[in-house]
């Protein structure tokens, strides 16, 4: 246990990128609380980072529904007494070109990657200002900053998440810190729900350099443990042989 162990709340820690940053900051000492809709990966995940030593609890969350994310935020900081750090990082990414009209897909990559990381800062925001202070790691995409085909809505719902985070950070008047986290192409189960078969064609090359989920943790791990005078506002990382 680190003197600067911290109360971090994740979503979306059932697998990649989520899952390894609990890894990774339970092993740092920091006290996690994880999220998700497949409680078995989370309760396995809890039982496992428990039986390493460090400390770790879980909730059943759907990030779409405000008063679900308001619960899980509840329920981490009533476990652990404070919530130094959310990480919202829940998101899917079914990719599709705009012609193929996949409406209800575009309506849940806004649903999940951008309300609900709105939800994540208006449940964590009072709780952080109450204590005196907190820190909201906000996770984007490399397609936070260019846009490419078949990716039109999942990048704009990632520009919505620089931009919300960026507007947090200079509403914050230094109590609050922000920052986002933007990895390039990652091993995870992310491109498993693209389900159009133009998009699902083109990941296979584009996905064939990913670096593993623990690289980005350990990016985000860095910003979580700078002294609270210091916010790490932005970090991207991507695997050396990426282009995009
Ligand atoms: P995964 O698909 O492996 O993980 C996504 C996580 O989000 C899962 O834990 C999933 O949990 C959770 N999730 C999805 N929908 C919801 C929901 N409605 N409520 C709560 N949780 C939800 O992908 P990654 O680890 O790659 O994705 C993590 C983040 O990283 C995303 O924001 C993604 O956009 C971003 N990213 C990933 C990149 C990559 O190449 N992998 C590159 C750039 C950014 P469950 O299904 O159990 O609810």
């Amino acid at each position: 246990m680190t003197s600067a162990a911290k109360v971090v709340a994740v979503t979306g820690a059932s697998s990649g990128i989520g899952e390894a940053t609990a890894r990774r900051l339970a092993a740092d000492g920091h006290r996690l609380f994880l999220g998700a809709r497949r409680t078995d990966r989370l309760d396995a995940l809890t039982e496992e980072i428990e039986s390493a030593g460090g400390t770790a609890a879980f909730q059943r969350l759907d990030v779409t529904d405000a008063a679900d994310v308001r619960a899980f935020v509840s329920a981490a900081h009533e476990r652990f007494g404070r919530l130094d750090v959310l990480v919202n990082n829940a998101g899917v990414m079914p990719l599709s070109p705009l012609a193929a009209l996949r409406v209800e897909e575009w309506d849940r990559m806004i649903d999940v990657n951008v309300r609900g990381v709105l939800y994540g800062i208006a449940a964590a925001l009072p709780v952080m200002r109450a204590q005196g202070g907190g820190h909201v790691v906000n996770v984007a995409s490399v397609g936070a900053y260019q846009v490419s085909p078949t990716a039109a809505v999942y990048c704009a719902t990632k520009f919505a998440v620089r931009a919300i985070s960026e507007g947090l950070r200079q509403e914050s008047d230094g109590d609050v810190r922000v920052t986002l986290v933007s990895p390039g192409v990652t091993g995870s189960e992310l491109a498993d729900g693209i389900a159009d078969p133009v998009a699902k064609e083109a990941m296979v090359a584009y996905r064939a350099v990913a670096m593993p989920a623990a690289a980005v943790a350990d990016a985000l791990a860095y910003a979580v443990s700078q002294p609270s005078g210091v916010d790490v506002n932005e970090i991207v990382v991507r695997p050396a042989a990426s282009v995009a």
